[in-house]
């Protein structure tokens, strides 16, 4: 028994703590790193309480572990000036994360990037042209070091020489797989290294053997581990997020001592294993969910297991599908859970005691269930499906074609050509979370609260109005994150007050957790929108979080399907947008922004995600009437290759993040004819700097020269809630005027 990896931050988020603290400056280096050992100790600890055989050494990273890797090897970025460093310095580490020159000017980060389809970020490797690998193993060697005070069982992880190639970007933009032999000669190195401390096995992780892979990265497989099969530590394949399919085979032949597959995402390739297997290997089934909370049914678990071990004996290890860095880290912390919800629980202590309970029930092969956790019966059926079922295509589709819509939108807004909005959210001030906070812990009442609210809005009313913006909005004070805002006003979602999870570096979110079926008991957005709208004559757009974006940023279920979670999204959020109507809001938006990360690592499997996932975006505003006008809004994606289902989502207007490449990602739309209005971010809300009018003509003006101008939109790239409001009110206006140097310069068709 072994896990692939374990959570970093510690139950307290310690480490997210002392790293904070260290910059800041308020915490040395050395008190750091004792913290961080201390994290480490604990989390090894868990491990051999729970009677694990190994405990994992080296998932763990002071920021991210591809940074670490990349520093292991010395792939250090020569903005950062550091290759001539000896030693492993974290100050150079921190730099490369966060952007800062050795002599401490502001520098390009290294970029950050989703670690497969989670939502972790990685910063990713960046190779200089002749890039050579040089080790620097310090850290890595103690912390092996560290563990085997605790215990021999020490089993470090490495992310494999593939994984880490496939996974960074050359400078020049060439194939990085140019740069495997030398590469190689590291590893080996290191692996041998690493075999003096007494080490057994290592696990090498190569989770790109789940992708579709070019021939060539698939034959440098067999090079890369027959050149690493001449250390004697022993290497564990790892693999996991997604089955192997045609790579099962390349996975089971390299002349490695053993196989780790991901049983839950990579169901598939169980049943084709044994036969594949060299009689040598070990094979390491996964089996007990990393990506997910929910406690695992270890009776039908042990009946997948069964013939494996009958077959294997002790060739077969028991682990987790994938490393536990994916799941919050302790249930028991949980005080004000529903006892009913937590008994179905399993973070990744949890998640430990469950695979020794697992090992114990295969080897003793009893039939007496061991019941750790309990799944209710209740939640497992849905009470919603018989709807779900009936739906009729006519549900999907708006009553006229987009061009009618715009006809009849247009003579109803009157909206100029180049109409100018925003994205939803305004600065989120101080006051305006302290009012939030207040509210929350009972000092301020449910009337002041709202009295202060609707200050917000009058504010973020009158701001817009004198700004001269086209469609206005009522500047979601009242939310503090986009997907927990409507969560908790669903009946069907769970909210734990310590399942954090790693986003990126020091940075933790805490996803909502779909525990029954998602019901609407009353209107959620509905009187801060209507109050918005009295404010002003100008149309005022409602805002509401869509289906696949609470789906993306949300713990899921596992016993209905997540389409079928998506579309009771779907229902749910549907009468949102009706009540909203009725209620005199005729531009309402339905923001998407995690649509693209929903989209599955295989190819194949693309396709029936994104019908689903469209689907359940239409379910959501199809029933409105023509003259209703429907915006979705996206950002973090790349369109290209999702660009046909963006048009199929069929909304009358799609706000998109585009400034940061200064409309790069507008290329799509060279091949593509995008039917509907679309308003192309024309200035970036991550930053503080008012970009100038000018600029964002120019933005615009290239943009008109890939979609008609009739079609165009103009707005910032995403929320302002994270930026101050005197910037907002400059760019804003300078927003403003270039619009209306556009309208001088164009001559737009009417529809
Ligand atoms: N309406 C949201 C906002 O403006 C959209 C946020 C997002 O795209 N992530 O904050
Ligand atoms: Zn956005």
């Amino acid at each position: 028994m072994h896990v692939l990896g374990y959570p970093r931050m510690g139950a307290q988020r310690q480490l997210k703590w002392a790293l904070e603290g260290y910059w800041k400056g308020n915490l040395t280096q050395t008190e750091l790193l004792e913290k961080a050992a201390n994290v480490r100790q604990q989390h090894w600890q868990d491990q051999l309480d729970a009677g694990l055989d190994f405990i994992t050494v080296g998932d763990f990273a002071l920021y991210d572990h591809m940074l670490s890797h990349s520093y292991l090897f010395t792939v250090i970025p020569e903005r950062f000036g550091a290759q001539q460093e000896s030693d492993w310095q974290w100050d150079t580490y921190f730099r490369m994360a966060r952007g800062r020159s050795a002599e401490g000017k502001d520098c390009a980060a290294c970029e950050m990037t989703k670690w497969f389809d989670t939502n972790y970020h990685y910063i990713v490797p960046e190779f200089a042209p002749q890039q050579t690998f040089k080790l620097n193993p310090q850290v890595w060697l103690n912390e092996i070091k560290q563990a085997q005070q605790l215990t021999s069982k020490v089993k470090p992880v490495l992310v494999g020489p593939l994984t880490y190639l496939w996974l960074g970007k050359t400078q020049d933009g060439s194939d990085p797989l140019t740069l495997l032999p030398d590469l190689l000669k590291a590893y080996a190195q290191l692996l041998h290294q690493t075999q003096k401390l007494g080490v057994e096995w290592l696990q090498i992780d190569e989770p790109i053997l789940g992708l579709d892979l070019p021939l060539a990265w698939q034959q440098a497989f067999e090079q890369a581990y027959n050149q690493l099969q001449s250390s004697s530590v022993k290497l564990l394949l790892a693999t996991y997020f997604s089955p192997l399919h045609e790579n099962l085979s390349i996975a089971c032949s390299l002349p490695v001592a053993g196989l780790h597959l991901d049983g839950i995402t990579g169901q598939s390739d169980l049943s084709r294993v044994l036969d594949r297997l060299p009689p040598y290997k070990v094979l390491s089934l996964g089996l007990i969910n990393g990506r997910n909370i929910w406690c695992a049914d270890i009776g039908e678990i042990q009946k997948i297991v069964e013939p494996f071990y009958n077959a294997l004996g002790s060739r077969l290890w028991l682990s987790t599908s994938c490393s536990l860095l994916h799941v919050p880290e302790d249930l028991e912390q949980e005080q004000n859970l529903v006892p009913k919800i937590k008994q179905q629980f399993a973070f990744a202590k949890q998640k430990l005691n469950e695979l020794s309970c697992l090992a114990k029930q295969v080897v003793n092969a009893t039939d007496k269930r061991v019941v750790l956790n309990k799944k209710l019966e209740e939640i497992t059926v849905s009470t919603l499906q018989s709807t779900i079922n009936k739906l009729t295509p006519r549900e999907f589709e708006r009553n006229s074609a987009f061009k009618v819509r715009k006809q009849i939108q247009q003579k109803k807004f009157q909206l100029p050509a180049f109409s100018t909005t925003t994205i939803g959210s305004f600065p989120q001030t101080q006051a305006i979370r302290q009012a939030r906070l207040g509210f929350k812990q009972g000092i301020l009442s449910a009337q002041d609260y709202e009295d202060a609210m609707c200050k917000e809005i009058e504010n973020a009313v009158s701001e817009q109005e004198r700004i001269g913006l086209d469609v206005l909005v009522h500047g979601e004070a009242e939310r503090n994150d986009m997907v927990e805002y409507f969560g908790q006003q669903l009946e069907g979602y769970s909210f734990t007050d310590f399942g954090w999870v790693q986003s990126y570096g020091s940075r933790c979110v805490k996803p909502p957790v779909i525990t029954s079926d998602i019901q609407r008991p009353k209107p959620m957005s509905v009187k801060w929108s209507q109050y918005a709208q009295s404010l002003t004559s100008k149309p005022m757009k409602g805002m509401l979080t869509g289906p696949i974006t609470m789906l993306c940023w949300s713990f899921t279920r596992d016993d209905i399907s997540l389409k079928e979670q998506a579309f009771q999204l779907a229902l749910a959020l549907s009468q949102e947008v009706l009540d909203l109507e009725a209620a005199g809001i005729h531009i309402i938006q339905v923001d998407e922004p995690a649509l693209r990360e929903g989209l599955p690592l295989r190819q194949k499997d693309r396709a029936a995600y994104l019908r689903w996932a469209v689907d359940g975006f239409r379910l959501t505003v199809a029933k409105v009437q023509d003259s209703t006008q429907v915006h979705t809004h996206m950002c973090y994606a790349e369109f290209n290759d999702i660009i046909g289902a963006i048009a199929e989502l069929d909304s009358d207007v799609i706000t998109i993040e585009t400034s940061r490449s200064n409309m790069e990602l507008l290329k799509a739309f060279e091949d593509f004819k995008y039917p509907n209005d679309i308003g192309p971010g024309v200035y970036d809300i991550h930053s503080p700097v008012v970009p100038s009018e000018q600029w964002m003509v120019s933005l615009l003006e290239k943009a008109a020269r890939l979609i008609s101008p009739e079609q165009l939109w103009v707005n910032p790239d995403c929320g302002l809630k994270t930026r101050g409001w005197p910037e907002t009110r400059q760019a804003l206006t300078l927003m403003v005027q270039a619009a209306k140097q556009l309208r001088q310069s164009h001559t737009v068709i009417e529809a």
